[in-house]
């Protein structure tokens, strides 16, 4: 089985937007925009990625839920 891909892709309409997922933090001045917190390095960095459309935007490793306080950045 292939592992879930964490390569960000536009789909329109998408069931699993980054809005809904746990590894998005929301961009308070925009709403339809965001960043993705899923990348970590080997290190145990995070490593940010830009959401141009957190409705529609998705990958592989989507999680539905919030992250805990702990687990933020
Ligand atoms: S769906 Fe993927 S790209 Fe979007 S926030 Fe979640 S992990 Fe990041």
């Amino acid at each position: 089985m292939e592992a879930a891909s964490i390569e960000m892709r536009f789909e329109e309409g998408t069931k699993k937007p980054c809005r809904t997922c746990k590894w998005q933090i929301a961009d308070p001045t925009n709403p339809e925009q965001g960043q993705c917190t899923v990348g970590r390095t080997e290190m145990g960095a995070v490593w940010k990625r830009w959401i141009r459309d957190v409705f529609n935007m998705t990958c592989g490793k989507h999680e539905e839920g919030k992250l805990s306080f702990r687990e933020h950045v």
